[in-house]
This record gives structure tokens, sequence and C-alpha cells, in this order.
């Protein structure tokens, strides 16, 4: 009988109001002050983190062996009685072994700990205890078997065995706090505990998937009964993960469907829905058609405009795939009803080139743009600002910029956000209350693997380009190590000659602009005089003055530059479709979401382009990884997959660009299927019980509002 069982009987009914969630752990009996400060450690602040801080494996110690058929070398447990105790000193004075001699009716056993004299005293002759350890032959003693610290447990016929005997949780440590610490706690803290951990779930959910109840799921996820099997529980698919992750991806995804029916119901916007020209002027103005993907996808967007709640949808195309127009078309819808449009882009060069190719066309429409960087001299900014407020601007482009206090719309309709996943939900919200209930475009070139999607923008429509422009080649991507750059740099040269221009991209070095910005400019120096010295050269970094990088830039894109050196000032949107070679230095230091989008500078014109990513030794096993995944496709989606592999969800997208709450259990990798029933259970869930307010969903509601509390900008905005 484990003690879940043993308290079970009582069965008192808690409301979840009444569980003390959020006691802080340091009154949960055996904690108390100091050894809260380590938890804190571990994130535990109060009891709700304690009884979810859960073991990161598990190791089986169930099976008893008797001493003589244990085994050299492998992890064993046995009962036996102490015979002896001793304390040994060995010569050098530094070591304190405790010898401990057990038996049983087949034979004796050596257990040693070093430098832990405590034991001396632990141990009394007589005693029954367990031990879980490698046994090993002592050269020195005649062979005689011994285990070295192995785990320890006294045997009580009262008490659950708890770190031998049984499946044991094996926890995350940290210095002050053990994981045999920690598994004692937690037994205690789980004895007081668990029979009144409240049930949050709908019955009709748990029935329907047979799920275990809260309170035992908990218990069992530290503790495993005796039958449960070990490798189960440590590949993340037992019966309470299962019961655990779903409780987890259930609530976020209610607290998405919560957040998109609010706005269903409640937020009325703008509704573009009058006819206009100005989409056919434009589709004159540009040299091609579009694509299937690019139609279909501005068909959802003008669906959506036309609507009076809001639009808000994410655009989610690879590298070159041509977002741009898409969005410069939604822009012009807007304009069309008389309204303004705000483009918000991650760098100042972005910002730059969109002013640019967008102004060009918008002119030509009889309509104006404004441009709003940071890096504006004040004067400028101030017309700029002036034209904003007077709404003699139709579009302004900017970035960061546009979200400043002091700058005011007349009459805002839409924003669009381009490479979004540069920006945090917070500033993307910012933009939007610009105005008044806006309609709202985000556009990624990070695709996102689905599972992840289905989190981060659980709210949101998503149109995706999965079609490039025609005629285009995939990028051969190729690894060279530092000593063969030569070769790279000769088919830099072949590319040059036949009229193509390149890039050369200088490493990243994180936390350090400074050491970028000398390593690019040292490079630059290097090239100029000598392999690329018959060359136009241009050297491009975010240190630059305004009109310096304007004028790179400009140069570059009108073909009097032939090579640019540059920092990762150049990762995102840049678009100049006779580029076709890029040299990536020092490719171990970057991650694969950058890499690709650093390659996705070339490959955007008609001619066959190269990626050619240079490597320092050594390479870890993971930068490995990444360099053959680039190697090996083009398609950006693949490339996300083995990137949220390699990284894991947490770091795919760092916490506050996401706004994800931190998953404890579930994975997204691992627990897909769960994740796709989650969604549909709650979406259909929120449908059925609106704003939770229903008796049966009472315990949900509560559990939402406690667990989502302070993430609720999170829930709220966006
Ligand atoms: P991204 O999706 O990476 O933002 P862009 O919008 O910058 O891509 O487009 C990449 C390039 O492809 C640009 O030079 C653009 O003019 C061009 N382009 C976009 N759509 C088409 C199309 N349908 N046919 C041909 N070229 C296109
Ligand atoms: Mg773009």
């Amino acid at each position: 009988m484990n003690a879940y069982q043993a308290e079970k009987k009582e069965e008192p009914t808690y409301n979840e109001s009444v569980f003390p969630w959020e006691t802080p752990v340091q009154y949960v009996k055996g904690v108390g002050p100091a050894r809260a400060i380590f938890m804190a450690k571990l994130g535990i602040e109060t009891l709700e983190d304690l009884l979810y801080f859960f073991p990161f494996r598990y190791e089986d110690r169930t099976a008893l062996k008797k001493i003589a058929s244990l085994l050299p070398s492998e992890e064993q447990t046995i009962l036996g009685e102490v015979r002896a105790v001793s304390l040994v000193e060995t010569p050098r004075k530094r070591m304190k072994i405790v010898d401990v001699a057990l038996s049983d009716e087949t034979g004796i056993l050596h257990a040693k700990w070093f430098n832990q004299s405590y034991l001396k005293e632990y141990f009394k002759v007589g005693e029954k205890v367990m031990l879980s350890g490698r046994t090993k032959a002592n050269a020195y003693s005649g062979g005689r078997l011994e285990m070295e610290s192995p785990q320890y447990e006294k045997l009580d016929e009262k008490e659950p065995q708890i770190h031998t005997g049984r499946i044991v949780p094996i926890y995350h440590e940290t210095k002050g706090l053990t994981s045999r610490q920690i598994r004692s706690l937690m037994m205690g803290a789980l004895n007081r505990y668990v029979r009144m951990i409240p049930e949050m779930l709908p019955t009709e959910l748990i029935k329907k998937y047979k799920f275990l109840p809260l309170s035992k799921a908990i218990y069992s996820l530290h503790f495993p009964s005796n039958e449960g099997d070990a490798a189960l529980f440590n590949s993340g698919k037992s019966l309470p993960h299962k019961r655990l992750s779903f409780d987890e991806l259930f609530l976020l995804q209610t607290g998405l469907a919560l957040r998109k029916r609010s706005r269903t119901e409640e937020e009325r916007g703008i509704a573009f829905s009058r006819p206009g020209t100005l989409l056919t002027e434009l589709r004159d103005l540009i040299p091609f058609e579009l694509t299937g993907a690019q139609e279909r996808v501005l068909s959802q967007i003008k669906k959506d405009m036309a609507e009076i709640k809001p639009m808000n949808r994410l655009i989610q195309g690879d590298v070159g795939s041509g977002k741009t127009i898409v969005a410069l078309m939604a822009v012009l819808i807007a304009i069309e009803h008389g309204f303004q449009a705000a483009f918000m882009a991650p760098t100042e060069i972005l910002a730059e080139q969109h002013f640019q190719t967008l102004g060009k066309y918008l002119k030509k429409l009889g309509k104006t743009v404004v441009l709003l960087t940071s890096d504006m001299k004040k004067k400028e900014k101030n017309v700029a600002l002036l034209e904003i407020e007077s709404g003699v601007s139709d579009l302004v482009i900017g970035t960061h910029a546009l979200i400043q206090e002091g700058v005011h719309f007349k009459k805002l309709g839409l924003t669009v956000v381009d490479e979004q996943h540069k920006f945090g939900v917070l500033q993307r919200a910012k933009l939007r209350q610009k105005g008044v209930l806006p309609d709202m475009l985000i556009m990624t070139a990070t695709p996102i693997p689905r599972t992840l999607g289905m989190t981060v923008y659980g709210d949101l429509n998503i149109s995706i380009i999965d079609e490039l422009p025609p005629g285009r080649s995939p990028i051969r991507t190729s690894l060279f190590y530092g000593k063969r750059r030569d070769r790279a740099y000769r088919m830099i040269e072949g590319e040059l000659k036949k009229g193509r221009q390149g890039y050369v991209v200088c490493p990243l070095v994180v936390a350090s602009e400074k050491i970028d910005l000398r390593a690019a400019t040292e490079l630059y120096e290097d090239l100029k005089k000598e392999i690329f010295r018959h060359r136009r050269i241009g050297l491009l970094h975010g240190r630059l003055k305004r009109e310096e990088k304007d004028r790179i830039m400009r140069d570059f894109k009108e073909g009097r530059v032939d090579l640019l050196i540059a920092t990762t000032v150049v990762e995102v949107g840049i678009d100049v479709p006779n580029a076709t070679i890029m040299l990536i230095e020092h490719v171990e230091r970057f991650g694969l979401a950058q890499l690709h989008q650093l390659r996705g500078r070339v490959g955007r014109g008609s001619e066959q382009s190269h990626c050619l990513m240079v490597a320092e030794f050594p390479l870890s096993k993971e930068g490995k990884r990444r360099l053959e995944a680039m190697v090996g496709s083009n398609d950006g989606f693949k490339i996300a997959e083995v990137d949220l592999e390699i990284r894991g969800p947490g770091e795919f997208f760092g916490t506050r660009q996401s706004g994800l709450p931190a998953l404890r259990v579930a994975n997204l990798i691992r627990d897909v299927k769960i994740l796709e029933a989650a969604r549909k259970d709650a979406f259909e869930w929120v449908d059925r019980h609106p704003h939770l307010k229903d008796p049966e969903s009472r315990p949900l509601r509560s559990f939402m509002e406690r667990k989502w509390r302070g993430k609720l900008e999170w829930l709220t905005t966006a």
C-alpha cells in the first residue's frame, strides 16, 4: 500500500479556491527558510511549484537481489541486516570512509560512503536496510563484493520505501539540495496534501480519456507504483504524464479560445468592404504575376478585412516567398477606405528598403508614404510625426520608433508587422493600440512548426505561402573549413565575373557589437587590399550613420557594389535578387533559424545561388547537426523542425517573444497528439460554456485564473 492509497479512503471534497496552492514553500513541513532559498533556485516558490516539480528521470530499484547472486558492475538492489559499522580514515587523511557490512541469508556485502561521516551514526547494527548501487570486486580485499556510495534506506514497516525498493524518482539538484532530500520532502508534502488536491478538468473529459484523477496523477508522477514500467515513465508516456500534459495544454488552449472568443463577440473594428481600383492598378505596375499561394492568401486577407471584426492574421512564408507584395495589397485596401496603414520592420535597413520599394509603387498610385526610424535627425522626425498626425501620409513605414509615445495617427486602419519573430508580443500589441481596433497583419519567415504554431499563435488565423515565385532554383549550400577558405573565395570570384553580386557575413559574437564590428571591419580591409582588390567592396554594419547605411545599401542594390561585407544587420528582409552568393564566416556560431534567414538573402532571382558556410573547428555535436540540416535542406519548415528538436520549445521561441507560459510536463514534440486533442476539446468547451461561468466549468475557471494571473497581459493583448 502506498501513501496515496492509504489516505484515499476519507475522500473529502475540497474546492479549488480552498486548496493552498499558493502557500510559500517555506511553510511546507520540512522545508523552512534555509531550504526555501535553495528551492527558489530550482524555481520552487509555492506549494504548487513543489507539487509540480517532477522528476526528470526514474530508476527502477524494485527487483531485490540476494547478496550471493549480485553481479559485478550492475545497478542492483538488496535488502540486508546491518552487522557492523566502522569509520576508516585513509592514510592520506583526506578521506573518511564509512564502511557498513550487511548480510542476508546468502552472504555478506560491504557498502562504502566517502566523506559522509554522519552515516556512521545513522546505521545501527541489527537494522534492516535496503541498498541500491553498482557492485564491484575489491582487488585489495581478496575480491570481496562492495558497493560504493549506494542509495540507502532503512526498512520501516510503517513507512513506504522512497529511495530504494521501488521505481525511484530522480530530481534535478542544486547546490544545497540533493535529489534524495527533495524526494523526502516531496513524500512529506504529498502525504500532507495529495488527497486534498481538487479536480480541475471537467468530468466529461476525464471520462472521455479515462484519465487518472489529478491528485492520483500528481502522486504517481512522483512515485510510480511498483507495477509501473520505469521505461514508460522515462519516455514521458506513462498515464500520469498523459493526464498532466493534457492539463497543461488544455489550460493553454482554453486561454487562447477565450481570447479569440472575446474578440469575436465584442470587438467591432473596421469593415473594409467597398470595391476599389487600387489593387488592379498595382497589378499593372508590378513586373510579375502573383503566385497561386499569394493569390490565395490575398483573398483570405480581403475576406478578413471586409468583416467588421478586426483581422488578426499571420502570414507564414519561407524566405523569398513574396510576402511584401501581399502586405502592400492589404495596405492599399486600407488606404482606399480613407485609412492610414502602419508597416513595422525590425531593422532600420529593412524599413529603409521597404520605404524605397513600396514608396515607388505608392507614389505611382498617387499615395503618400513616410519613414520613421529612431536614427533619423530630430528635424526630419518632427516633420514625419506631423505628417502622421495630420493624416497627410497614407502609409507609415518604420522601426520600433513607430510604437513610441508621441506617434499619433489620424486614422490608423491597418498595422503590418514584418518579421514578427523579431518583436515581442507586447510590441505587436502596442502598435495595434495606435488605432481604434485596426486590422492586423503579421508576417514571419521563421516557419513555426505546426505544433508550436498552435500554441504561440493559437488565437490567430494563419495563412501560409507555400510556394516560391516561379523560376527559382534551390540554393546550393556547402560547408568549408577555415583552411579551405581560398576555395570559397574563388567561387565568389566566379559569380562576380558573371556580373552577379555577393555577401560576406561576419561572425556573430554574442552580446558584443564592438567585437562584431571589428571582425567585419578587419575582414573588409583585408579583402579590399588583397583577394578582391579589383572589385568594388562595401562594408555595412549597425553603427554606421544613417546616410552611410542608405548609400551603401543603395549602391549594392543598384549594382555599384559587387561584394558586401556585413554583420548580421542583413539577416532579415533584404532583397537584392542579383546577389547570388553568400559566404558566412564562423558559421558554427549561428543558430539554425538565423542561418536559414541569412541564406534567404540569396536565391531571390532566377539564377542559381550558393551559400558557402565557413566553419572553424571544433564543432560541437549540435553544431554539426545544424550544419548538416542546412546543407541537406532549403525548406524552412524542415529546418525549423530540426531546430525545435535541437533547442527544445522553450528556447526555440524565447518566452518573452512567444508569450508562452512555461510547460512543466508537456513536450510539444512528443505530445503532438495530446496537443491536438486538447486544442479541439478546449475550443469546443469554450463554445459550449461561454466565459466558463456555469457550475461545471467553475473549477476550471478558478484554476485558469490562478495560473495565468500575471500573464494576463498575455491573455488580453497581442
Ligand atoms: P519575403 O517573403 O522573404 O519577404 P519578398 O516579399 O521580399 O520576400 O519577395 C522576394 C522577391 O520576390 C522580391 O524581389 C519580389 O519582388 C519577388 N516576388 C514576389 N512575388 C513574386 C512573384 N509572384 N513572381 C516573381 N517574383 C516575385
Ligand atoms: Mg520580407
